[in-house]
C-alpha cells in the first residue's frame, strides 16, 4: 500500500497541489540535463522553454565533441563539470542507445611557435588529470592521418576526445525526465515572477502562471536577462560569440579518423576538423562577437575562409562538395569560467555562460547544481525505479532503422530515413512539433540534397500531424 507521501515511485508528493519543487527555465542541453537530474533525485519538476522545441538556443548548433577537459582552465568549475559530464555520459550512453564515436584528437602544430607550445599543452592536460595525453612527432602523426597536409610539424594526442550526437543526447535526458514524471511547457517565455519567501509564481505573457518552490535558470543566451527580470540583478553579461561551420559530404569522412584541433588561442579553441556522428566531416567554428542574441547567420566571406583553412589542413577536401552550412551562438560572457550562482534567500540557482563545453559538461553541471540545491532545500527521496528511454539511433556508425524489417519506405534517401522513423518522431514522448524538430530527431532533409527530393513526401506524411497551438503540456506519467 502507498503511504500518503509516496507516489508509488519512491517520490514524496508535493504538499501543495499544483506547486512544483523545481522550475527549470530553458530547454537547452543544460536545462534538459538539470531536469533529468532533479526528477531522478525525486523532485516534482517542470521545464519551461520559450521556443517551440528543446534546443532552440545555443544547443542547436555545436561541434558535438565530448571533451576530456585536457585544455580547460585548471581548477575551474568548467573543468570539474566537463570531467564529471564526460564520465557520466560514458556510464549511461549505452542504456539510452546513444552513440559514441571513439575518434581521439590531435592538437596539430603548423609553425615553430605552436610546436614549442605542445609540451605546455601536455603539461596542462596532465595537471587536469588527463594523463594519456602525449606529444608525437610529424612522422607518427602523418602515418596515423595520411591525408593531413605535409606542413604539419607535430601534435599532441588526446585519445579520449570523442564525438557524440548533439541532438539525441539532450532529447534523451529530457525524455527520461518526462517518463519519470516531469512536465514540459513549450512557447513559455518566462517574462516576470514573484517570490513570496517560500516559492515563485512564474509568469509568461501568453500562458498560465506556474508555481514552483525553486527556480533553476538555464536560459543560456538570455540567462543574464532572466536574472535581471526576476531577481533585479545579474552578476554576468552574456556576450554572444558566433561560430560558423561548413559540412562536407560523407565521402570526406574517410579522409580523417581523428578530430584535428588547432593550438588554441586566448579567445577560442579555434578551427576544428572533425567527423560527425552522422558520417559527414565538419570544419569550424569561427569565433565572432556579436550583440544579437537570437540570430546566428552565416556569411559567404567567413565560410570561404573556413573552406580555405580546412583544405589547407586536409588538401583532398578540395575534391569533395560542401553540402551544408550553419552557425551557433556561444553564451559567452566577460569571464572565462562558467557563471553559476546560488541565491539562497530567493530559492534560485543560475547556470550562466556555459559557453563552449556545455554539451559535455551538462550532466556534470546538473549534479553540481543538485548538490548546491541540496544545501538550501528540504531533502528529497530519489526514485526507487527509473524508466530509461531507448533513443532511435541516428549514427552512421551503428545499424540504422532501414536495416531492420518493417520500416515502411525510405523517405529521405540521402540520410536513409524511414517512414517508421518519421512516424515515431511525431508520436514520441517529446514529439517533433515542426520540421526543424523532425530534422533533429530523424536526419530527414539533412543530407546532400538538403530536402530537394524528400520535401514533398515529408509534407504529405506530416500533414496535420505536427502539434499546433502555443500551449503544449507534456505530462510525465509517474503520477498516473
Ligand atoms: C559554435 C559552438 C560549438 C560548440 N561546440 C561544443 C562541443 O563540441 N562540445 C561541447 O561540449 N559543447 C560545445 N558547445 C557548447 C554548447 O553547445 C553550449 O555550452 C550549450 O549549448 C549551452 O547550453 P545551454 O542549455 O546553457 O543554453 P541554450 O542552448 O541557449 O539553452 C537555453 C534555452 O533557454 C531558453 N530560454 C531563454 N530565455 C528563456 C525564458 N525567459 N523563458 C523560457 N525559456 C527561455 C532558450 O530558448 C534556450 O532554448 C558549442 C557551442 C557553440 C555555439
Amino acid at each position: 500500500m502507498r503511504s500518503k507521501t509516496d507516489n508509488g515511485n519512491g517520490r514524496p508528493r508535493t504538499e501543495k497541489q499544483g506547486v512544483f519543487d523545481v522550475a527549470v527555465v530553458g530547454g537547452g542541453v543544460v536545462g534538459c540535463a538539470v531536469a533529468r537530474k532533479f526528477v531522478l533525485e525525486g523532485a516534482k519538476v517542470i521545464l519551461l522553454e520559450k521556443g517551440s522545441d528543446i534546443l532552440s538556443g545555443a544547443s542547436k548548433a555545436n561541434s558535438a565533441i565530448l571533451h576530456t577537459g585536457f585544455d580547460a582552465p585548471p581548477n575551474s568549475l568548467e573543468l570539474q563539470c566537463v570531467q564529471a559530464g564526460y564520465k557520466e555520459y560514458l556510464e549511461i550512453f549505452k542504456d539510452f542507445n546513444l552513440p559514441l564515436l571513439k575518434t581521439s584528437a590531435f592538437v596539430v602544430a603548423w609553425n615553430d611557435q605552436q610546436l614549442a607550445h605542445l609540451s605546455e599543452i601536455k603539461s596542462q592536460a596532465h595537471q587536469n588529470n588527463v594523463m594519456d595525453v602525449d606529444v608525437i612527432d610529424r612522422e607518427i602523426l602523418l602515418k596515423m592521418e595520411p591525408h593531413l597536409s605535409n606542413a604539419a610539424l607535430g601534435a599532441v594526442t588526446v585519445p579520449g576526445e570523442f564525438v557524440i550526437d548533439p541532438w539525441s543526447s539532450p532529447l534523451a535526458y529530457l525524455t527520461q525526465a518526462v517518463l519519470n514524471g516531469a512536465e514540459v511547457r513549450f512557447e513559455y517565455d518566462v517574462s516576470s515572477g514573484q517570490f513570496d519567501g517560500d516559492g515563485w509564481l512564474l509568469k509568461s505573457d501568453t500562458q498560465a502562471d506556474v508555481s514552483a518552490r525553486f527556480v533553476i535558470n538555464c536560459a543560456g543566451l538570455y540567462g543574464d536577462y532572466l536574472d535581471q527580470a526576476l531577481l533585479g540583478q545579474s552578476e554576468f553579461l552574456i556576450k554572444p560569440r558566433k561560430g560558423q561551420f561548413i559540412v562536407y559530404d560523407k565521402a570526406a569522412s574517410s579522409l580523417l579518423t581523428s578530430i584535428i584541433l588547432p593550438v588554441p588561442s586566448e579567445r577560442t579553441k579555434g578551427i576544428v576538423l572533425t567527423r560527425t556522428i552522422f558520417g559527414n566531416l565538419l570544419v569550424g567554428p569561427t569565433a565572432e562577437e556579436q550583440d544579437e542574441r537570437g540570430i546566428a547567420s552565416v556569411s559567404h566571406c567567413e565560410l570561404e575562409k573556413l573552406k580555405t583553412a580546412g583544405e589547407a589542413i586536409v588538401p583532398s577536401l578540395k575534391d569533395i562538395p560542401v553540402i551544408a552550412t550553419y552557425a551557433g551562438l556561444r553564451p559567452a560572457c566577460e569571464s572565462k569560467d562558467y557563471r553559476v550562482f546560488e541565491y539562497q534567500e530567493k530559492n534560485w540557482i543560475t547556470a550562466g555562460a556555459i559557453r563552449s563545453t556545455g554539451l559535455t559538461s551538462s550532466l556534470g553541471l546538473a549534479s553540481y547544481i543538485f548538490k548546491q540545491y541540496s544545501k538550501m532545500a528540504k531533502p528529497l527521496i530519489s526514485l526507487a525505479t527509473i524508466k530509461t528511454p531507448k533513443m532511435p539511433n541516428l549514427s552512421e556508425y551503428e545499424p540504422r532503422d532501414w536495416t531492420q524489417p518493417g520500416y515502411g519506405e525510405i523517405v529521405c534517401h540521402c540520410e536513409m530515413v524511414t517512414k517508421r522513423e518519421i512516424d515515431n518522431a511525431i508520436s514520441s514522448v517529446l514529439p517533433a512539433r515542426d520540421l526543424s524538430g523532425l530534422k533533429r530527431r530523424t536526419r530527414a532533409t539533412m543530407g546532400r540534397c538538403q530536402s530537394f527530393y524528400c520535401a514533398a513526401r515529408l509534407a504529405e506524411l506530416t500533414k496535420n500531424k505536427f502539434v499546433n497551438g502555443p500551449i503544449v503540456e507534456i505530462k510525465g506519467d509517474a503520477n498516473e
